[in-house]
């Protein structure tokens, strides 16, 4: 594209003018000025910002914003949790980069009709589809205020690193980890995942993992999970090198929970094998049914087998804040390292997850460098601590602070009273499915997901599957509820998943009536 000069409008009045114009004849008085930059047009009219001619014009926009989303949020439960994109709001999004500004009141008027109005719906009291939080309205404005502030978790000497490493500490503390744990915050529980095996890998190698590589290692690494992992931890052995097969899915029980005693023997097995048992993965809560491992079970295990016990709790590791169930993730207080996420049941707006290591050097002995541009210094900005020593990315957003607000302004209490209000809306639904054939609960809910299909008699496996999909579908385009599906041992169901602070009773019984009114539409067509 040509540089052009002189594309702005004329500049409009403002009482920022006079301050302007000193500026600028400080600049033209500056000895840095070049003479090339002072044949430049551009440069003669006053240099260019991001800022607004106009704040007081900005004022009045935000202001309207903020009043739409207080709209926007307090009245969710009158809209429906989702519906189909009409063609002339997908146009919009393919059009290329703007060449010339756009008035930023017009901008605003398209996200409002265009982006607004076509939400995942995962804010809707009746989202239960796959696993995640139902946000909430200081966490939005924790977010928008951490833009304004704008700071870099980097790291630093700044009030920012200080809230950061704060709710570390408190997420830390939920969970019973030592003080002397370290951690940090994510984009979300893929990547604390993917930050607690690469410490476990490090950690057991055998060798100097960073500076040889995973070539060196003279005996592949095993890492262990029951077949119910999530699928974020394939792709977290596939990133560290060690492959798909690393990764062992060990058979679970008929609650869908680790089989302790296979695990021991697939272990004894790599080891005969000439394999490098180096870390069991315990899933507190997972996609599929909600199980719990046994965590102190496993615990033991790790103690005897010299394993690194890494807890993925992105579901359930804050359980342990729910004073009616918390003690179902007992023994994730032993682990070597953990994974949760805010932006789950704590409903943190995306994004937010969090990775816990017991041991404070070892975390940092995996990530940190210190390369010449980012030395610490004794005064200054860069007195702080370098956050980015504990992790993949060297600069990073305030997540911390929607999460801090919102626990300051509710507190952690009512929190876990928000978890044991989902897990007993999960057995409250399991116990509508049971007294209403022909629903089938496919697998008896452990915390908050609860599993279930419409099964009218002598239909095949493949033909229910169809109904159901169908159900599931018909439920989203109608905009009255989402649900999700998955297959457990063969079966294929539908999938509620029961992570929002929105959903009252009543959510769940028309869920209930809905579903049977469209499978008795469906299966007879
Ligand atoms: C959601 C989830 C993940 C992945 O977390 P993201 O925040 O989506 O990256 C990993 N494990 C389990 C058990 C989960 O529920």
């Amino acid at each position: 594209m040509p540089r052009r000069w002189n594309c702005r409008g004329p500049r409009p009045a403002s009482s920022s003018q006079p301050s302007r114009e000193r500026e600028r004849e400080m600049e033209a008085r500056s000895p840095h000025r070049s003479a090339e930059t002072l044949t430049q047009p551009e440069v003669l009219a006053g240099p260019e910002t991001l800022d607004p001619p106009d704040w007081s014009f900005v004022a009045a926009l935000a202001h309207r914003i903020v009043d739409d989303a207080v709209d926007h949020v307090g009245r969710v439960r009158e809209r429906p949790v989702w519906r189909p994109m009409p063609e002339t709001v997908d146009a919009l999004f393919r059009a290329p980069v703007p060449d010339r500004p756009t008035p930023v009141e017009d901008v605003y008027r398209l996200v409002k009709d265009a982006v607004l109005a076509y939400p995942m719906g995962n804010i809707h009291p009746r989202f239960w589809s796959w696993y995640m939080g139902s946000g909430n309205f200081t966490g939005a404005l924790g977010d928008f205020l951490a833009a304004i502030q704008g700071s870099n978790l980097g790291g630093g000497s700044h009030a920012a690193a200080l809230v950061d490493q704060q709710v570390v500490g408190w997420l830390r503390d939920m969970i019973g980890f030592p003080e002397t744990a370290s951690g940090t915050l994510v984009s979300g529980g893929s990547v604390a995942n993917l930050i607690g095996l690469t410490v476990a890998r490090n950690v057991k190698a055998g060798l100097d993992l960073r500076e040889e590589g995973v070539a060196a290692l003279n005996q592949p690494l095993r890492v262990y999970a029951s077949d119910q992992v999530h699928s974020c931890h394939r792709k977290a052995v596939e990133t560290l090198g060690l492959g798909n097969r690393a990764l062992r899915r060990i058979r679970t029980d008929s609650r869908y929970r680790i089989d302790v005693a296979a695990l021991r023997a697939a272990i004894g097995e790599d080891r005969t094998a000439g394999m490098r048992p180096a870390c069991v993965i315990g899933t507190a809560g997972t996609v599929n049914s909600g199980a719990v491992d046994d965590l102190s079970a496993l615990a033991e295990i790790a103690v005897e087998e010299d394993l690194w016990f890494h807890v993925d709790g992105c579901i359930g590791a804050l359980i342990s804040i729910a004073p009616q169930n918390a003690w179902r993730v007992k023994g994730i207080e032993r682990a070597d390292s953990v994974a949760l996420d805010p932006h789950k049941w704590l409903h943190a707006p995306f994004e937010v997850g969090c990775a816990l290591v017991r041991d404070r050097t070892k975390h940092r002995e995996t990530f940190a460098v210190s390369p010449e541009f980012l030395q610490g210094m004794p005064r200054g900005i860069a007195s702080g601590q370098w956050l980015h020593e504990f992790g993949f990315q060297t600069s990073r957003g305030f997540g911390a602070l929607k999460v801090w607000m919102a626990l300051m302004e509710h507190g952690v209490a009512k929190f876990g009273r928000l978890i044991d209000q989902n897990i007993a809306q999960a057995a409250l639904l399991a116990n509508l499915v049971r007294s209403h054939p022909p629903l089938e609960l496919i697998a008896e809910p452990e915390i908050n997901i609860v599993c279930f299909r419409y099964v009218p008699e002598g239909l095949s496996e493949e033909r229910l599957k169809e109904i159901n999909v169908e159900i599931m579908l018909r439920l989203q385009e109608t905009g009255v509820a989402a649900l999700s599906d998955t297959t457990i041992r063969g079966k294929h169901c539908l999938r509620a998943a029961i992570c929002n602070h929105r959903t009252r009773p009543e959510d769940l019984t028309l869920l209930i009536s809905e579903v049977l009114h469209l499978g008795r539409e469906v299966s007879q067509t």
